[in-house]
């Protein structure tokens, strides 16, 4: 019975040995003392959270910043952000600003008017 892969064993037996005469300790690198706290995991656990959403906060000011510099009329863009932050008024946003207005698409009667419905399925 084999408990890892083969990719997996190629890479765990490819991790240097420390050779030096010392006991087997468990250690936990992210305290000072080598100890694991629960304060140490929860700094742990909210570092990767902040690197994941500065991550994703990247990825996202370099999309809008694409859009921002195609070469297309304003107004295309400015509909395109709107879009994007589902701020076009499509009967079902107009439903959630209180405005009393029937939901279901004018078009084809079948559904609810969502922004979606209303750009790419309708
Ligand atoms: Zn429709």
């Amino acid at each position: 019975m084999s408990f890892f892969l083969d990719l997996d064993k190629e890479l765990i037996c490819s991790i240097p040995v420390d050779f030096q005469e010392r006991d087997d300790c468990l250690s936990w690198h992210f305290d000072k003392t080598g100890s694991y706290t629960v304060k140490s995991g929860y700094k742990v656990a909210m570092d990767a959270k902040c690197q994941e959403a500065s991550s994703n906060l990247k990825v996202e000011q370099q999309w809008w910043l694409s859009l921002w510099n195609l070469k297309i009329p304003l107004k295309v863009k400015v509909f395109a952000w709107k879009a994007c932050l589902n701020g076009l008024p499509c009967l079902i946003n107009l439903r959630k600003r209180n405005v009393l207005v029937n939901p279901i698409c004018h078009c084809c009667n079948l559904e609810e008017e969502t922004l979606e419905h209303a750009l790419f399925w309708c």
